[in-house]
């Protein structure tokens, strides 16, 4: 028996807009609705938004006006994008899409009765629809999440901050999950700079960054809150359990070796740590934990201090 599965390559650029359905006349105008429709909808619709999940969701529902599925999967490797819309179906067929050369995802259609040649046509022509609205939307993604990392250190930024920090402090809410602060600041750092120069002070910081994220299960819940301080966030985490990733943090900083005009220097962090209590904001979360590193500086520094 044939494969279900069957794999395609779609390519834009190739002269295959003739059997894609352009230049052709309007179709049967007594069938409830024509490729050429659902095409023309498809453009319209595909083009009001910018983000995949919404794109595709759409793509899904419209073309299903012509030909019937029971799911939509979606990948991009590149930009590590998967997305998956209805249930598994037993007979699937797979496009590849590109435009001049450049890999735009692939695009799996699943259901359980087999396709027939002319719904495949028909999927060919409408997956045409999807080729510039899903370019935008990847090329904006590759925008906006730069907008929202620090280049120096490459953990995100206040910005992203600011969003995870809402979405995190709404999930913990939701799910009856704590959630854990950790601020987290380099001891006398202008010593550095003033000692060894601004660039060396750069590799101290990024140093510094790459240990934090050496010893995090999460990546990225890790920010840069200020010039040399970083902000930790621990999901599903209390207290008990934030004060030991943040001793684990002071000693892994501290035992890193860092290099300045090729001699090994010392360093310490101090740390604060708050922990959401119910009802709390976010600014008061920031806030409590911005107190404690001040307590952990005041008394001494290269140490942890928890929030009251
Ligand atoms: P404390 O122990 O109290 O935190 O002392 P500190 O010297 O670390 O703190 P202070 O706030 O006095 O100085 C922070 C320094 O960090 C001053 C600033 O020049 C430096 N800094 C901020 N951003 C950067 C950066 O991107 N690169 C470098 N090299 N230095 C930076
Ligand atoms: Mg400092
Ligand atoms: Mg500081």
């Amino acid at each position: 028996m044939k494969s279900p599965s069957q794999t395609n390559a779609i390519d834009f650029d190739s002269a295959k807009l003739q059997r894609l359905g352009f230049g052709q006349q309007p179709r049967i105008l007594e069938r409830p609705i024509s490729l050429a429709q659902v095409r023309q909808q498809l453009v319209l619709q595909l083009q009001t938004s910018l983000e995949p999940q919404r794109i595709l969701g759409l793509f899904f529902r419209e073309i299903q006006r012509l030909v019937t599925l029971d799911a939509l999967s979606y990948q991009h490797k590149a930009s590590d994008l998967r997305l998956e819309f209805g249930q598994r179906g037993h007979h699937s067929i797979s496009y590849s899409l590109s435009h001049e050369g450049e890999h735009l995802g692939e695009l799996t259609f699943r259901r359980n009765q087999r396709f027939t040649e002319q719904e495949q046509g028909n999927l060919e022509s409408l997956l045409s629809a999807l080729l510039f609205p899903m370019r935008n939307a990847l090329l904006y993604r590759v925008a906006t999440q730069s907008a929202l990392r620090d280049p120096l250190t490459d953990t995100g930024n206040r910005v992203a901050m600011d969003q995870t920090l809402q979405r995190e402090i709404d999930m913990s809410r939701r799910h009856l999950q704590p959630l854990s602060l950790l601020m987290l600041d380099i001891d006398h750092f202008k010593c550095i700079n003033d000692t060894h120069g601004h660039s060396a002070g750069d590799e101290v910081l990024k140093a510094v960054a790459a240990s934090i994220k050496g010893q995090l299960r999460n990546v990225d819940m890790v920010f840069r809150y200020g010039g040399e301080e970083f902000l930790i966030l621990l999901s599903n985490t209390g207290r008990e359990a934030a004060a030991m990733v943040g001793e684990r943090l002071r000693f892994a900083t501290q035992t890193r070796e860092y290099l300045a005009d090729g001699k090994s220097i010392e360093l310490t962090v101090s740390l604060g740590c708050s922990t959401l209590l119910p009802g709390e904001s976010a600014e008061s979360l920031l806030r409590r934990a911005d107190s404690a590193l001040y307590v952990a500086k005041r008394e001494g520094r290269n140490r942890l201090a928890m929030a009251g």
